[in-house]
């Protein structure tokens, strides 16, 4: 699937609140981005791959929410719109615990070399200012990147595997906390570039496939990494155990807080141990044993 198959739904709202009790109704509907802009006029840009998008169901969600009125436009995104939105906003440098996440080629990120991205406890991460997938601004991809600091001892020396990497700055985060290997995978063509744009950009050097989780090995990672949806994750929970090692670690994140209790207990029926958990903005992540 190429990101030219996504589509921008524009909603009128009168603050962040409002856009945020929005994003918490429509995610389950299959949108996986969402942009709130300020100003005179607040809008919520929500992003949706175009054959996920049911109008008929967007509407009656926001039909169910009383005080919405401000209307809503949908409008295909090409791939050059996409690319171009990111490249005119870009991201800015981030700071989750002791990891800095920079635009590549930014003041910040300056003329840093592969070798300096480790300097005594700080990483630096590179990543191309295009793709904003998964920059480390959103709540879900910095309590992944937490929960992996804290617990740097469940990835030395092992094997990673980042499903639904994006920019690929979790298994980037991985490979730069020590993991023995790391391999990833995204379902979207232009998810699977700038990953290994961003590997190489990193010094690093280790493989993207495009495809989901029916990619899995069977028995091959100590720790698996998935930053995706509710609905992906409780369908696809199986195969997750299937390709963890016994006492591996399973890191997830991608859903609401409310949605956790639900998530948990699916794990714990495949056996799954809870080892801690945390929530950031409504967002929840949760780390498991198997
Ligand atoms: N790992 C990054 C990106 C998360 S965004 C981070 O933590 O910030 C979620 C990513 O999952 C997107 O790149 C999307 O293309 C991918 N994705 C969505 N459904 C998927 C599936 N079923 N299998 C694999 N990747 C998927």
């Amino acid at each position: 699937m190429d990101s030219q198959d996504y589509s921008e739904v524009a909603l009128k709202v009168d603050s962040e609140e409002q856009a945020e009790i929005i994003e918490a109704m429509v995610v389950d509907l299959g949108f996986d981005s969402f942009q709130f802009e300020e100003g005179d006029e607040p809008v919520l840009r929500c992003y949706i791959q175009t054959s996920l998008f049911d109008g008929n169901a967007l509407g009656d969600a926001l039909a169910g929410i009383p005080w919405f009125k401000g209307g809503w436009s949908v409008r295909k995104l090409e791939a050059a719109d996409w690319n171009e939105e990111w490249e005119k906003n870009g991201f800015t440098a981030i700071e989750v615990g002791r990891v800095r996440v920079c635009p590549a080629g930014s003041e910040e990120a300056g003329d840093r070399v592969d070798g300096e991205s480790v300097t005594g406890d700080r990483i630096t991460i590179l990543l191309d200012p295009r793709m904003a997938f998964g920059t480390g601004h959103h709540d879900t991809t910095c309590m992944m990147m937490k929960t992996m600091q804290d617990n740097s001892e469940d990835i030395a020396g092992k094997s990673v595997m980042d499903l639904g990497c994006g920019t690929a700055v979790l298994g980037i985060l991985a490979a730069k906390l020590g993991a023995g290997s790391v391999s990833a995978v995204d379902i979207d063509a232009t998810a699977v570039r700038s990953a290994l744009g961003n590997i190489r950009l990193n010094g690093l050097d280790f493989e993207v496939v495009c495809s989901d989780a029916s990619a899995l090995k069977e028995d091959a990672y100590d720790v698996l990494l998935a930053n995706i949806h509710k609905n992906i994750i409780i369908s696809d929970l199986p195969r997750y155990r299937k390709a963890l090692r016994r006492g591996g670690r399973l890191l997830l994140s991608g859903f609401y807080d409310r949605d956790a209790d639900e998530i948990a207990a699916v794990a714990d029926g495949l056996g799954f141990t809870l080892l801690s958990s945390c929530s950031s903005n409504g967002w929840a992540c949760l780390r498991f044993c198997k």
